[in-house]
């Protein structure tokens, strides 16, 4: 074994590897630099683990489990929108706010006039929070730009986050989020526009884990987003979808007919947009916020996942319209309550499967040796706890790269 720095002991693990919650009762974790060394019970512990040299953490009987994966934020924006939240509750309708030139493009007139440093701060202070619920990972989109300086903006404020916080930021373009009112006449043109300069500049920057787009009827058209991902993949830069949340497009076949790592939203998606979803491995990456504030009543079709075993993530959306909700424990609790998902699926959904959808599960999402040494710390009697509460974080440490942080 390389040089161990740390090991936690007597830990009950939950290391999501395989089926389940992969559960260790009496557990420890070596760590060597960033990385997960050893995973097993303590009393196996290697005897070079309790070396002079090796920190040992006694976690007494405490939970713990893979740092958390928040997959799908547009954490990154300026402004906010709390005066169309009192709009809706009025009963104006999502798409009317968006038809009006409120919604997403109320949002980009604010990005747009945010300078790279207020983006950062913002943001910084929205990942504080989630941090502060054992994450360690996060992925952050553009979108919010809809020209070719503020996109560039956003995703240097993305990487901004991840200098700034021990975190691992995943830096998504979302390149086609809506329309400009500039462009309303010509969407080809923005099409062209967005993949020959935006996306280009961007990932000559070095600034795109990821490319996104929404694919819905106030948004754009499945052949639209075909033509964007087409020009992606052929730099082989991995795809995501807004899908299917408002209508059924068939967006979640399209993002598996075009091999994307997920399809997210998903409220209408079809039986056969399932099937091919679980035939090509996509990952249904479900959004309850954004349920819950848009007061939606049709589920995303859980149990035609299931039936063709497609991996199920969770994410918060955080975003200033459709789901300002700061907390991915609250993602789990509303996963279980409005979509009917068992706690460990939920669990499940924001480690491993929230990691693939990422495409970093070789990285992180379980405690597996190799694997980073991103773990989080639970005063729980049992991992179900996190998706029971509401609004009661149970999180009480957290390894980022092998080194704890204190969360008080
Ligand atoms: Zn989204």
């Amino acid at each position: 074994m390389t040089t161990i720095d740390r090991a936690f002991i007597h830990a009950k693990l939950a290391t999501l590897s395989g089926e389940g919650l992969g559960v260790v009762d009496d557990g420890a974790v070596v760590v060597s630099g960033d990385r997960i060394a050893w995973v097993g019970a303590t009393d196996d512990l290697p005897t070079e683990a309790r070396a002079a040299s090796v920190e040992v953490l006694d976690l007494s009987g405490r939970w713990m489990t893979p740092g958390l994966v928040d997959c799908h934020t547009h954490l990154v924006f300026g402004g906010d929108r709390a005066d169309e939240f009192e709009k809706r509750l009025e009963g104006v309708s999502y798409e009317e706010i968006a038809r009006g030139g409120g919604g997403i493009l109320s949002t980009v007139r604010a990005t747009r006039d945010a300078s790279l440093e207020e983006l950062v701060d913002a943001a910084s202070s929205r990942a504080r929070g989630l941090i502060s619920e054992g994450v360690t990972t996060l992925e952050i989109k553009s979108g919010y730009g809809l020209d070719s300086e503020t996109e560039l903006r956003m995703l240097r404020a993305a990487a901004g986050v991840q200098e700034r916080l021990a975190l691992n930021v995943r830096k998504t373009f979302l390149g086609l989020h809506a329309l400009p009112v500039d462009w309303a006449e010509d969407r080809a043109g923005y099409v062209s526009y967005v993949i020959a300069e935006v996306f280009e500049a961007a990932l000559a920057e070095g600034l795109v884990d990821a490319v996104d787009a929404f694919c819905e009827g106030i948004a754009f058209q499945p052949e639209e987003c075909t033509t964007f991902f087409e020009a992606a993949r052929k730099q082989g830069v991995p795809l995501r979808l807004h899908a299917d949340q408002l209508s059924d497009l068939g967006g979640g076949a399209l993002a598996a007919w075009m091999g994307a790592l997920s399809a997210d939203h998903l409220e209408y998606a079809s039986a056969a947009s399932a099937q091919a979803m679980g035939e090509a491995g996509t990952v249904a990456v479900l959004l309850p916020g954004a349920f819950h504030f848009l007061r939606e009543t049709k589920a995303p079709p859980v149990d035609a996942f299931r039936a063709n075993r497609v991996p199920i993530a969770l994410a918060t959306d955080l975003n200033p319209g459709s789901s300002p909700m700061g907390s991915l424990l609250t993602a789990m609790n509303l996963g279980c309550v409005l979509f009917g998902l068992t706690p460990v699926e939920a669990l499940r959904g924001v480690t491993v499967n929230g990691a693939r959808a990422l495409g970093v599960a070789e990285a992180v999402g379980s405690i597996e040796v190799g694997k980073m040494a991103d773990l989080a710390i639970w005063e729980v009697g049992h991992p179900r706890e996190l998706a029971y509460w509401l609004g009661r974080n149970p999180c009480v440490g957290r390894v980022f790269s092998g080194r704890l942080d204190d969360l008080d």
